[in-house]
Parts: C-alpha cells; structure tokens; sequence
C-alpha cells in the first residue's frame, strides 16, 4: 500500500501515481482485458485528475493515491459507464398505460416475433408469392381491414405522425373544420392547432368550447374547405351544458359537401370494453360505420401495442396517404411491425383477450387478486422499512392513463406506506420516494393524501418473487437516502 517511505516527506501532488503506473497493476490489467486498454487508460487519466486538486490540497490520505486504489476509481467509472440507462422498472403509480413509463407492455407473442425480426432476415417489403417487392403495410393492413371494417390501412411512427401526415397529404393550403371543444392538447407538446399548422393546413374553428352544433360545421364549409375533422378528448371531459355532434351527423355533413371527415379517434380500441366491466368507448368499427373516411389513433395506448400511429378508411384517401413524401419519413420500422402484427392477430378472437392481451389483463385484473397480493407483500414491505413507517393494504383506484378514458377510474388495492411520526413526514416521503427508485429494479409509486402508494395493479404475479428479493436492498437505500 506504501507509495513512498514514510520518512520521506514530498509534496502532495508528487505523491499522485503516473497514468503507466497505475496502468501496470494486475486490477488495471484486468480492466484493459475487458474493456480494452483505451478506455482504460482514459478512465485511469480521468481518475488521476479527478483526485489531483485534493492530492495537492494534502486532503487525501496516502492510501487513497496507492496505485491500486486508482485503478479501483478507475474500475467504478468503466463499470457505471456500461450500466443501461434504459432499465425495467416496477409501475406501481396505479396508471396502467403510462406513457412517461413506456405504456403498453406487449403480449410473449410480440417478444418472439421482436426476436425474431432482430435477429434473422424478414420479408418486410418482399412479396413471398412473387418473388417481388412488397410493400412493409400489406404485414398488418387485412388485418387492421378486417378488425375495423375499414377498406385500407397503413401505419406511421405514432398517432401525432399519423395526424400530421395525414392532415398534410389532404388539407395543405386548405382548410380544416375543427369543433373549439376539441382542439386537444396531448402531453408532450401534440396541440391540433399546431399540428395542423406545421401540416400545412389552416385550422377553422366552429362552435364553442362546450357546444358546437350540425348547423355550426355546415356554416364554415366553403371553397377552400378540405376536409372535416373531429378529435377524441382523450385526456379531458367537457361536461354540464355541452353539446357535441356525433361522428354521423358531422359525416353527413361533410358527405353532403362532398368532403371527406378525419376523425382523431386518440386510444381507439378495437373492442367494446364494455364487455369486460370497463368504461364504454366507441370502436374505431363504430366509428368507420358512422361514415368516418379516416380514423388515426394509436397502437400503444388501448390497443395494447408498440408505439405506433394507425390509419385506417377509404382506399382512395389511404392512396393519397401513402404518396405523401411525409409517409416515408414517418414510416414504421421492422420491429414495430414484428410487435404489431402479432397483437392485432389476438384480436381475432377476442374472447381469450384478457388473458393473451397484457394490457386487457391488467386493466380488468380481479380485485381480490390484488388484495390477496397486497396482504402477502405488507409483511415483507413493513420488515423492510422498519418501525418508522405504517404499511397498510388499502384499496385505492387505478387509471387507465395514456389519455384513454380520462374519467374511467379502476378499483384496485395498494400498499400504504405513512410516516408514523408526523413531523417531517413531507420530507420522509420523499426519502423514501427516492430509496424506492435506487433499487436495482426501481419502484415507482405516488404520493397522496401524506402516504405513498404502490398500487399493486400493475405487478404481475411472475415478477412478485423479483419484488420481493429486492426489499432487503431498500433498507440500505433507506438509510443512504
Ligand atoms: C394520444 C393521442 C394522440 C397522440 O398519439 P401518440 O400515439 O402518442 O402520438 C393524438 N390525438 C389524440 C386524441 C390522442 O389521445
């Protein structure tokens, strides 16, 4: 450990090791081997430098600029500079679809697919039976026709694409019909006014923010006008003294016209949700049979997924759709077509869709599931905080998220974790907030009502056992934070 004999005072600085020295110890040996002798010697360089202002302040004890304790610094920068920054987390915040968490967790049948698009070749655009080119949208297109009614399909990169792209392709330098209660903002920055604006179109609003009639939309029509457009208030309600026009009326319309209506349909399920005990919506089958000529709407929210834009309705429009230069910026890739495809073939049977579909599983999970779960974890969860906190199984209520359904609430059970003393509470929560997110696998509940909560919804029964063996590390974490 010695650097320099002891009876032999220098200055501090002096004391720091060489770059080759400290490269010619075994540890840094090791670290050349496995991450290659550049990054090492860099890494090494940096730990140097990063010790030196404290070396010549003689802040350091000597054992700290020993060879070997460099190359330690210098193994904890390798090491952290290959961890993922992308990591799994547990969602325990009660919104199933929670787009700031990833939103729909996909089905093994996609996971397959996924692997196998990564690694062997596919037909994405080659046409088996020909020999010939394909086109990548024929994979999921009869699909998306014969689950929505819809005469054509093609797919872009998420559903703001799909609105964008398709506002540009048939509404540049015209006009737009928009009723005022539906110019929706979407977090992260989707407002239809802008998108309609960067689309080339010009937006005309009618009616007002609570009501808008037949009568108002039939008013704006005129030479330039290109198309009528209604968008799905996903993540708001407008209620009390309100009127809307229904997707028929506003096509007949437009139809009347000669002009196509393009309806935002945001979630757009497939399926009646109803039938499974959750909030009613309309399809985008509904919605097609209303007389809609084009319906957007996304494939990781309802739809249970990958981020994708979908766009389905007339074929002449879809024609149009797809000669926009935009389609081909905006275009989906291989692997969201391998995780698509797959998902949309589930619905082809929707009677087994709450088992097979992961999304459908956790949004209809049965109550005393989730409280059985939440009585077998309290134990395990109190031991880990200790006698500073109170754990309770509670139930509190779920949300589907993503802007789907925005009033629809799902009963759920939960663990309560309250401060027992109430002085600093706010803060202790906050600790415990940030222990919860140092885990190897970070949890990420919700404060409410002074006690945070991990809504129990969203942890599958495979990933209980993983829960659990990473409690013992919260204790460390607890008492670091
Ligand atoms: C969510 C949503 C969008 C944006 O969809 P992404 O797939 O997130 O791009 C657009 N319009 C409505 C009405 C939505 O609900």
């Amino acid at each position: 450990m010695t650097a320099a004999p002891a009876a032999a005072p220098r200055p501090p600085a002096a004391r720091l090791p060489g770059v080759d020295r400290v490269l010619s110890t075994d540890a840094a040996r090791a670290l050349a081997a496995e991450h290659g002798a550049s990054a090492t010697t860099a890494a090494v360089r940096a730990a140097i430098d990063t010790l030196r202002p404290a070396a010549l302040a003689g802040e350091l004890p000597r054992e700290a600029l020993a060879p070997e304790a460099v190359a330690e610094r210098a193994r904890t920068q390798l090491a952290a500079r290959l961890a993922p920054r992308l990591v799994g987390v547990f969602n325990l915040t009660g919104t199933v679809l929670h787009t700031n968490l990833g939103r729909a967790l996909l089905p093994d049948a996609a996971v397959q697919s996924v692997l196998r698009a990564l690694t062997q070749p596919a037909n994405l655009e080659y046409d088996l039976a020909s020999g010939g080119r394909g086109d990548r949208d024929d994979l999921v297109e009869g699909l998306l026709c014969e689950l929505t009614g819809a005469e054509a399909a093609t797919v872009v990169n998420n559903n703001a694409a799909a609105v964008l792209l398709t506002l540009n392709a048939l509404a540049a330098r015209r006009e737009v019909i928009v009723s005022r209660g539906e110019l929706v903002e979407i977090g992260g920055s989707f407002r239809i006014p802008d998108v309609m604006t960067r689309a080339g179109a010009k937006l005309v609003e009618v009616g007002t923010t609570n009501r808008t009639h037949a009568h108002d939309y039939q008013g704006a029509i005129g030479a330039r006008t290109a198309l009528l457009m209604k968008v799905h208030c996903s993540n708001y309600a407008v209620t009390g003294f309100t009127k809307s026009v229904p997707e028929a009326e506003v096509a007949q319309v437009a139809h009347a016209a000669g002009l196509p209506l393009v309806v935002d349909l945001g979630s757009g399920t497939l399926v009646d949700l109803g039938q499974w005990g959750l909030p009613h919506e309309p399809t985008v089958r509904d919605v097609v049979t209303a007389g809609a000529d084009l319906v957007t709407f996304s494939g990781d929210k309802l739809l249970g997924g990958p981020q994708a834009g979908l766009i389905v309705g007339r074929k002449d429009l879809i024609a149009r759709i797809k000669k926009n230069p935009l389609k081909r910026a905006l275009r989906v890739g291989k692997l969201t077509l391998a995780a698509l495809e797959p998902v949309l073939r589930l619905y082809l049977a929707p009677e087994h869709l709450p088992e097979r579909l992961t999304t459908l599983r956790l949004l209809t999970r049965a109550q005393p599931e989730m409280q059985a779960l939440a009585a077998r974890l309290q134990a395990p969860l109190q031991a880990a905080v200790g006698i500073g906190w109170g754990v309770r199984a509670a139930p509190c209520f779920s949300q589907i998220g993503s802007g789907a359904l925005p009033g629809g609430t799902l009963p759920s059970w939960a663990l309560a974790l309250q401060p027992v003393s109430p002085k600093g509470a706010g803060r202790a929560l906050g600790r415990l907030e940030a222990a919860l997110r140092a885990l190897p696998r970070p949890v990420i509940g919700r404060i409410e009502a002074g006690a945070l909560w991990l809504d129990l919804r969203c942890l599958q029964e495979h990933e209980v056992a993983g829960f659990e063996a990473q409690l013992p590390r919260l204790t460390e974490a607890l008492a670091q934070a």
